[in-house]
């Protein structure tokens, strides 16, 4: 690793928008992680959502195919939130929590010289102040997207040979495709 480049950091000050707005795609890895700790079935845990619900590239490896058309495998929501946000607006599964919410609100990107940058993404009406890369920890960081790239890698091959599969069902066949 060469070099790493900051655009900007925040120090979250939980105003829970992250667990609140978006739409949290999740592997087969991250809901092994869920099912372990909660001790939930994976059916309360995640839900599948259509294409028109994320913003996500067509051509991600993360849309399953079925009959009734394309959706991705995601967090539940109760009463707009995540399941797992508490009234406190902390996570109720942090130590579990899907490799995108240990990275989230930055994403990582390493060019073929191997330097590094890191970039904030888009926060939904974030409260958060400025702050210096002292107040991250940077290499937790790297470290967790690297995970994350791996884990969505080897869930997208899963995906992909779901596709080409011919005889798909339904949401439930998918799950025990997966491993559940
Ligand atoms: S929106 Fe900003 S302040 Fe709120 S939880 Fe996310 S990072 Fe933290
Ligand atoms: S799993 Fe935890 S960190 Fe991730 S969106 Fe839900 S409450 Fe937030």
């Amino acid at each position: 690793m060469k070099k790493r480049e900051k655009k900007s950091y925040v120090k979250c000050v939980r105003c829970g928008g992250c667990c609140r707005v978006p739409v949290v795609p999740v592997t087969h890895r991250d809901l092994e992680r869920l099912v372990k700790f909660t001790g939930t079935a994976p059916n309360a845990i995640v839900r599948f959502c259509p294409f028109s619900e994320m913003e996500y590239d067509s051509d991600s490896g993360l849309w399953i195919k079925f009959r009734y058309g394309k959706h991705a495998m995601v967090l539940r929501k109760r009463s707009e939130k995540c399941i797992f946000q508490t009234p406190m607006r902390s996570c109720s599964a942090y130590e579990a929590r899907p490799q995108t919410c240990r990275t989230f609100p930055y994403s990582v990107d390493t060019d073929d010289s191997e330097n590094v940058e890191i970039n904030l993404n888009e926060v939904f009406d974030c409260n958060a102040a400025p702050c210096e890369e002292s107040d991250v920890d940077i290499d937790t960081l790297l470290s967790d997207s690297l995970n994350e790239t791996c884990e969505d890698a080897e869930y997208h091959n899963l995906v992909k040979r779901w596709n080409k599969s011919e005889n798909k069902g339904g949401t439930a066949d998918f799950l025990k495709f997966i491993g559940f």
